[in-house]
């Protein structure tokens, strides 16, 4: 099924919105798109299957989709989540947007699109826009530029002011990513006002995307470029990662170098250690119950002996015994001194206060950005 997107399109806009790469919309255009991968067509056939029955259309597994896929028992499954969630705030199939084009003019003239869901609660001054996601990738509804175009075309659409009172809960439902801490129903509820920031800030990068000179930004983004080989930006990203992890001792890092590095390796740690974490808990189960995991045993582990009583009392019941269990040689800390009740002239005479020693954090941008409002 070959599907006209506009110029701008809100699906596209994690590649050409706030902070990724302003040439992609006119980069990308040269490259025709796939839509013909098995991938693709299984996820227009679960889109299919979804906005069918969130029309009321009743389907059976091996119903065939428009561009001749057939509906599966996972398609079914996968929908239900986000089918009950729209009977339940929207019962009326009438009263539902699905799939509804909606011109998106307060983001840029050639953005607009197709959100797989919206409704409107007028008396409540609710907007609800819910996005479905077929794919495994983990998409987080909060930083989600699609969402955002869609709410801002449906009000749009739909004459509503979001500065006049209104909330906006937008949703994504991904029952294929396993990953995301939010589970498969993603939630993002904002006040209108808040909501017209986002808006504001994705009109910006459709500005800056509209300019024939936008410069190319190469980030993680890129892996979803048609352009992505022929890029230079890209393959400069590509050769300067191979390079870095290349290098022996006669290319010296630089210090730019180095601090992207480092950011690359603690990316890559940080997901080791939750695979890692998933992993034992996982393998340490299956274990438990008897199942086989190849390479991996559990070992027993090794009894040490402790004092079931207080310390004092064990100290003291000692001495009555004639042994001496206090470790006398060992001074608390100061504080422990203090609150002891030596006095505080005598803990500085004989204290020193060190400062700690500064760590080095990661910067990621987005705690900052949650913490100042939702912007
Ligand atoms: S590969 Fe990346 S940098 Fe190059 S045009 Fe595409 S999105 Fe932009």
């Amino acid at each position: 099924m070959s599907v006209v997107h506009a110029r701008l399109a809100p699906s596209a806009a994690g590649m050409w919105g706030p902070g990724a790469c302003p040439a992609y919309p006119r980069v990308a255009a040269a490259y025709p798109a796939d839509e013909d991968s098995e991938e693709a067509r299984e996820g227009t056939a679960a889109h299919w299957y979804l906005t069918e029955s969130l029309r009321g259309v009743a389907l059976a597994e091996g119903a065939i989709a428009p561009n001749g896929y057939p509906v599966t028992a996972e398609m079914i499954r996968c929908a239900r989540q986000m089918i009950a969630r729209v009977n339940e705030v929207c019962p009326d199939p009438a009263q539902r947007l699905i799939e509804t084009w909606v011109p998106i003019p307060a983001v840029h003239r050639d953005c607009s699109g197709t959100p797989d869901f919206a409704c409107i609660d007028r008396a409540a001054k609710v907007l609800r826009v819910y996005d479905y996601k077929y794919g495994h990738r983990e998409i987080e509804v909060y930083e989600c530029w699609q969402v955002v175009a869609y709410v801002a075309g449906v009000a749009f659409a739909k004459n509503i002011d979001l500065t006049d009172g209104w909330r906006v809960e937008m949703k994504i439902f991904q029952p294929r990513c396993y990953s995301k801490a939010a589970g498969p129903e993603d939630t993002l509820v904002l006040p209108g006002n808040k909501m017209i920031m986002r808006i504001n800030r994705l009109r910006g990068a459709a500005r800056e995307a509209d300019d024939e000179k936008a410069p190319r930004r190469s980030g993680e983004y890129c892996r979803d470029c048609p352009a992505m080989l022929d890029c230079p930006a890209a393959l400069a990203a590509i050769g300067e990662a191979m390079c870095v992890s290349r290098r022996g001792p006669e290319c010296a890092l630089t210090a730019e170098d180095r601090a992207h590095l480092l950011t690359y390796v603690r990316a890559a740690m940080a997901r080791l250690k939750a695979a890692d974490a998933a992993l034992v808990a996982s393998v340490t189960a299956a274990l438990k119950s008897g199942h086989p995991a190849p390479g991996w045993y559990m070992e027993k582990g090794r009894s040490s002996r402790k004092w079931a009583r207080p310390a004092a009392e064990v100290i003291a019941t000692a001495a009555l015994c004639g042994v001496d269990v206090c470790k006398a040689d060992v001074a608390v800390t100061p504080l422990q001194a203090l609150e002891k009740g030596l006095d505080e002239a005598v803990v500085d005479a004989y204290s020193v206060t060190a400062p700690g020693a500064p760590t080095l954090k990661p910067f990621t941008g987005i705690e900052a950005a949650k913490a100042f409002a939702n912007i």
